[in-house]
């Protein structure tokens, strides 16, 4: 092959938030990316962009990266650099010595956000899990949409069945909790989410946002309301109550549940959830009335109800008042995508808890066990304790609750591996960092974010850049996987580690599909390709199931394709028991009598909320100089009638049940009295990312409590908590 001596123009999905919007990205002959636009090609994103897309090429080659495998001296702390065969062998000889001593259950898995938006994350490491063999797997899905994926599993039986507003058709939008304005959305792939919302006001429709804060969403919407952290599920009951009460309900799917649902909303009229979410009963009840009367209306919600003590109810109530209201499964509602792969599989309901925590009992959901727990699990002596860990493109120490604990409890580790592209708050504890290949080195397709998209859409990319003489990602993964159970990882008998898992899915894939003879129709450059090839050809666009789509195709529309508004998918996509849609799941129920009780707690004087950062995502791009500068800040908003109140300067002296911080303060009328807002994913005082160091800020996890849960997911709470703030 001739040598590259020009820039060149290359496509791919951006992989870093859910919107997955198409880029086009220029690149030197010395394969460095050069500069970034959206894709105007692209049919879903149409060349959308935003400040994270934009920085993407210096994030690609960010200098702070590990490039090579470290290993650290435990005695000093020393870091070195390592041969790939080194680092597994030094893993092989280590992780299995640990787990033979102390049992299966003594290892465990954290897997970051990023491992969504990447091939490897998906197709891969759970045949990493598998090899640990350990119920200790936990995710950043516990700080964050367990709820909604716990409650859909419930009501749908599925917990990836998950509904999205159909955003361009809608005529009514209820937003609670959600700000895509600086998210670019989640749990709804919808690039271009602003244009999309102002769209929905162009064309006369409603837009109503529902937020502590008056957010940059907020100010896009017809109306604001005010809320009290922490009180959606109470407020969602109030409009099933008058929904039912004004017998409002237009039921227009199989349902079960429906008597049981109205009991559980009696005890929450208008009037009475007034006090508690701080909004107006007349105003509970006009939201009733507007999205029953709409022509099409959906209600959505996202991280600010998730991470709050009642956030599986209200991920339920959301679903259970666009069922009421005739809006479920149909076009302007809250409909379910299409996934072109990676749909699901499951054949039988879902169900959580099948197994608990050790030390506090919580409940397992998708496999997992709640991230709220984890330092417990490490530093709670006993049969099962935790003393080895393998990280995947997670930053607990600043995404999870207490983060200060689980700081100090990954230092009483046995033996720690970590993959990941930076030495950070939390993998500086590891024996081992494998680094990941840079983005452009990587494949791209997104398995998991299409099934929310609010068009059905599909996109694959291929590495722009070569790898050289490191291995991808699958490779390091499927490696990791044999080192860590003590077999050889470097096919020294015949067997490559990579090639086996990818040959076992694909044999299984075949065979569960009755044609084992079509293995050599499949077409790619490497195993990972034809395992997405096999993807393609059997889902619901398939060639291989009536459709057209495989691999080959992609490749031919390198801008991704329109596979057509969303349809109607029930009852179908149910799994069910009763083949209907569960109204009144039993665990949902279960669970109402603790917001009862609670309803008329006294408010606590001040409660602490996070903040979305249009720069910034969770922890892990505050070394992007572009992305650190600007409106990203870590203050505090509070109310500058609170400031006047508790006699507070420039900064202030932040308590919670678990931690204290020093913060400095921002005052804002955006946000309402009695509340306060901390963006989490600072606090890099001693990182060994030098941009993120001097932006440091603060980690706002030191005040969130871990001791504290969503009770049916298990799901962190970092929205409501309780603190008091004085003068510093
Ligand atoms: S909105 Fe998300 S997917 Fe789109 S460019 Fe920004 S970070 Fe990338």
């Amino acid at each position: 092959m001739a040598p590259i001596t020009q820039s060149r123009n290359l496509l791919r999905t951006c992989p870093l938030c859910e919107a997955v919007c198409g880029l086009e990205i220029t690149m030197d002959p010395d394969d460095h990316v050069t500069s970034v636009r959206g894709d105007r090609s692209d049919p879903f994103s149409k060349g959308f962009i935003c400040p994270k897309g934009a920085s993407f090429g210096h994030l690609d080659e960010d200098r702070d990266r590990v490039t090579e495998p470290l290993i650290r001296d435990r005695a000093t702390g020393a870091w070195r650099t390592a041969t790939w065969d080194e680092a597994f062998d030094y893993i092989a000889e280590r992780f299995p010595a640990v787990v033979a001593r102390h049992g299966a259950q003594s290892a465990a898995a954290y897997l970051g956000n990023p491992n969504a938006h990447t091939v490897a994350g998906t197709l891969y490491v759970p045949a990493l899990l598998r090899a640990l063999g350990t119920k200790n797997i936990y995710s950043a899905s516990t700080a964050d949409q367990m709820p909604k994926q716990v409650a859909s599993g419930l009501m749908f039986g599925d917990p990836l069945t998950v509904p999205v507003p159909d955003l361009d058709r809608t005529d009514y939008l209820l937003m609670l909790g959600a700000n895509p304005l600086e998210s670019n959305g989640s749990l709804c792939t919808a690039p271009d989410f602003p244009g999309r919302l102002k769209a929905l006001r162009g064309r006369g429709g409603r837009f109503v946002v529902v937020d502590p804060r008056v957010t940059r969403t907020a100010k896009l919407a017809d109306e604001h309301l005010f809320i009290r952290p922490g009180s959606d599920a109470y407020l969602l009951f109030g409009i099933v109550h008058t929904l039912f009460a004004e017998q409002l309900t237009d039921l227009r799917v199989e349902v079960t549940g429906l008597d049981e649902l109205r009991t559980a909303a009696a005890a929450f009229d208008p009037g009475t959830v007034s006090a508690r979410t701080g909004v107006p009963a007349s105003t509970i009840v006009r939201l009733a009335r507007e999205l029953a009367a709409a022509p099409t209306a959906a209600v959505y919600a996202r991280i600010g109800t998730c991470t709050a003590e009642f956030g599986t109810i209200t991920q339920w109530l959301v679903d259970a008042i666009n069922a009421l209201t005739g809006n479920l499964d149909s076009p302007g509602g809250a409909m379910f995508a299409t996934a072109a792969a990676g749909g699901i599989t499951r054949t039988k309901p879902f169900r959580p808890g099948r197994w608990t925590s050790r030390v506090r009992g919580l409940p397992e959901a998708m496999g997992e066990l709640p991230v709220a727990t984890l330092a417990d699990e490490i530093t709670t002596p006993g049969e099962g304790q935790i003393r080895a860990l393998v990280t995947v493109a997670g930053n607990p120490v600043l995404s999870a609750p207490s983060g200060a604990r689980l700081d100090e409890a990954f230092a009483q580790l046995d033996f720690m591996v970590s993959v990941d592209r930076y030495v950070n708050e939390t993998t500086k504890h590891a024996d081992v960092i494998l680094p990941p290949p840079r983005p452009t080195q990587s494949p791209h397709y997104d398995f998991a974010l299409l099934q929310f998209a609010v068009r059905n859409y599909t996109r694959y990319s291929r590495p722009l850049v070569p790898l050289g003489d490191r291995p991808s990602e699958p490779a390091v993964l499927a490696r990791l996987a044999a080192a860590l159970t003590g077999r050889p990882h470097d096919g020294s008998d015949g067997i490559d580690p990579l090639t086996a898992v990818d040959e076992l899915v694909i044999a299984g894939m075949l065979h569960k599909a009755g044609i084992p003879e079509r293995r050599g129709d499949l077409i790619g450059e490497n195993s990972t390709e034809q395992r997405i090839d096999l993807m393609l050809r059997l889902g619901p666009y398939g060639e291989w199931n009536g459709g057209t789509l495989n691999l080959q195709v992609l490749l031919d529309n390198p801008h991704g394709i329109d596979l057509g508004p969303l349809q109607p998918r029930l009852p179908g996509v149910l799994r069910t028991a009763s083949g209907r849609v569960d109204l009144a799941p039993q665990p949902l129920l279960d669970d109402v009598e603790r917001m009862r009780a609670r309803l008329s707690d006294a408010a606590p004087e001040i409660v602490l909320i996070g903040r979305r950062q249009l720069r910034s995502n969770n922890s892990w791009m505050h070394n992007i100089a572009t992305l650190v500068s600007g409106s990203n800040r870590c203050t505090l908003h509070i109310n500058p009638a609170d400031v006047a109140r508790l006699g507070l300067g420039d900064h202030a002296v932040v308590k919670s049940a678990a931690g204290t911080l020093t913060v400095p303060l921002e005052p804002t009328e955006a946000i309402m009295p009695g509340v306060v807002s901390l963006p989490h994913g600072w606090g890099h005082g001693d990182s060994a990312q030098t941009v993120a160091r001097t932006h440091a800020g603060v980690n706002a996890n030191v005040l969130t409590d871990d001791s504290v849960v969503d009770v049916p997911s298990g799901n962190a709470v970092f929205n409501g908590v309780p603190v008091t703030l004085a003068p510093a």
